[in-house]
């Protein structure tokens, strides 16, 4: 029986409510009245249920197609700017004992150099990222008791913290590993993490088991229910994902917005963020083999749709995506993207880290963070390294709270623009940062108060005198 309440898996993501709404879909798709009243609905900007969204995502009508696309811009526009929020990925370790058949970490791929780094192997890692020009990472560790216990994890995010190279710091840890107890993940939260990401992979109870024929993630229902106990153990910013291209993606759209629906039925408070994975190419793992593989366009399609289901939540890309892809669905909603990535255990000080064999996945956008940053705001974006909220103590209901109010802007923007000063005064190259000077001129303008303005401006002269870290 479907209930969003619900803390069972297979209650708030039923299968029987999937089947109903991609029936409901299919039945609805080209029901133009029904679509415009479903239109009208996202244009207030507060959201879509799974079942309206999934009409959309049936319907095929290319008028709609086209209003669903600039809806999605406006709503990414009003919502978010033109910032464009920059992390990057750290992997802890590639030791696994899950047997997920889609991931070169599984425990039975011998093709796959197994690598965990030391906390000095970290301490070099924090440094390379922080001269890069990052500030906010996103933790990365395979599920192993022996090799990567949480007491590791909670090491690794104190040293991350601890450290201070010039005039680079770690501000913020989002963590990306497995399932756990509700004790670590208040462990985590007490370690002072970010996001708790955790992606579903498939929300297909039948198809999950076959794609993960043994090891504790095999436990559909433990790992469908992770979120409910990461927020029992205090982390209220979660964030949901799947990885498109194991199951249907219409069945995968639904559930996803289902579990978005749940977090907010149950405790108030909707996913922090949504990432877009696709299955890639790897070590041992061929994308064709899967046969659920998404087009561009209907991948765009996908983003566009989640960015009016769900305007408050954050979307996330990875390199995994290619230049021209990320450049489309930046528009389209995607929010956060990372730059400069390494998907290898220890990449971001050996050279060509992608061939030691110990990458998740190829990278498809090879391009520096600096080329990355240079490129956003040649295309008009603003990257910000902003990492105030959570230092602020604005998680789960409060930051939501103000996301929906709408006062979250008066501080992304300002923030937006002194963390990119900061990033241009340590790291940037010269033409990058001659364009970014022009950028930041242009956009302190267009801080609406006057007072707000007045603060960023004297903060902006500051950090050129050599300050860090302001923020509202
Ligand atoms: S997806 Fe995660 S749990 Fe599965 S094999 Fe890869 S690293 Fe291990
Ligand atoms: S102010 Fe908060 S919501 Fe805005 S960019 Fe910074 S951390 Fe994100």
């Amino acid at each position: 029986m479907y209930n969003p309440k619900s803390q069972k898996a297979e209650e708030f993501i039923s299968h029987e409510e999937i089947l109903q709404t991609l029936a409901y879909a299919q039945e609805n798709k080209e029901n133009l009245p029904l679509i415009r009243d479903i239109l009208d609905k996202a244009r207030k900007g507060k959201g879509l249920s799974h079942r309206e969204a999934s009409v959309l995502l049936a319907c095929e009508n290319q008028d709609v197609i086209r209003e669903i696309y600039a809806l999605a811009e406006k709503i990414k526009t009003d919502y978010y700017g033109s910032r464009i929020v920059m992390f990057a990925p750290l992997y802890l370790s590639n030791y696994c004992i899950n047997g997920c058949v889609y991931c070169p970490y599984h425990r039975g791929n011998s093709g796959v150099v197994r690598k965990k780094l030391t906390q000095e192997e970290i301490r070099r890692q924090v440094i390379a990222l922080q001269d890069m020009g990052h500030k906010r990472l996103a933790l990365e560790a395979g599920e192993d008791p022996l090799h990567n216990p949480i007491e590791y994890i909670l090491e690794s995010i104190q040293t991350i913290y601890s450290i201070q190279h010039k005039n680079g710091a770690i501000r913020r840890v989002n963590v990306n590993i497995a399932a756990t107890t509700v004790e670590n993940y208040r462990k985590l939260k007490e370690a002072g993490i970010g996001t708790y990401i955790l992606f579903q992979e498939t929300y297909h109870k039948e198809s999950y088991e076959q794609l993960h024929p043994t090891g504790p993630k095999r436990d559909y229902a433990y790992h469908t229910e992770a979120m409910d106990r990461a927020m029992e153990g205090g982390i209220d910013d979660v964030g949901l994902g799947v990885l498109f291209g194991l199951e249907r993606y219409a069945y995968e759209f639904a559930g996803l917005l289902m579990h978005a629906e749940h977090l907010e039925a149950a405790y108030g408070v909707g996913p922090h963020t949504i990432s877009v994975p696709r299955i890639k190419r790897a070590e041992g793992i061929d994308p064709e083999s899967f046969s659920n593989g998404i087009d561009d366009d209907t991948f765009a399609k996908i983003c566009a749709l989640i960015r009016i289901a769900v305007p408050y939540t954050g979307m996330i890309i990875s390199t995994r995506e290619n230049k021209a892809v990320r450049e489309r669905v930046l528009r389209l909603g995607v929010s956060q993207i990372s730059g400069g990535s390494r998907t290898t255990v220890g990449g971001y000080d050996t050279p060509l880290p992608e061939e030691d064999g110990s990458a998740q996945f190829d990278v498809s956008d090879q391009r520096t963070l600096d080329e990355v940053v240079r490129w956003l705001m040649e295309l008009g974006y603003i990257p910000s390294f902003c990492t105030a909220c959570y230092r602020e103590g604005r998680t789960g209901d409060r930051f939501m709270s103000l996301c929906k109010s709408g006062q979250i802007q008066n501080c992304c923007h300002p923030n937006a623009l002194m963390t990119l000063k900061e990033y241009l005064e340590d790291y940037a190259s010269p033409e990058t940062k001659a364009i970014g000077e022009r950028l930041i001129a242009e956009q302190l303008d267009e801080i609406p108060s006057e007072s707000v303005r007045a603060v960023a401006g004297a903060h902006l002269q500051k950090i050129e005198k050599g300050s860090r870290d302001f923020r509202f």
